[in-house]
């Protein structure tokens, strides 16, 4: 609602809300302050959200290679 429905990664406005989720850019770990806090909280559309994840993921996967 506050970012407008657009999409904070790839910019684009979903009028279908049911495409948006409230990404945690600092992952919370169930601390209520972090979970909350407005500034914390970014608007993704489900195929940037899922998309940053496993970009994060694959990442993970690479510096545990090296
Ligand atoms: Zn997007």
């Amino acid at each position: 609602m506050r970012d407008r429905f657009t999409c904070r990664m790839c910019g684009v406005m979903h009028a279908d809300t049911s495409m948006l989720e409230a990404d945690h850019i600092v992952p919370h770990k169930g601390n209520p302050k972090l979970f909350w806090d407005e500034k914390n909280l970014q608007c993704l559309c489900s195929d940037c959200h899922r998309g940053a994840k496993q970009r994060l993921d694959r990442a993970g996967e690479i510096h545990k290679r090296d």
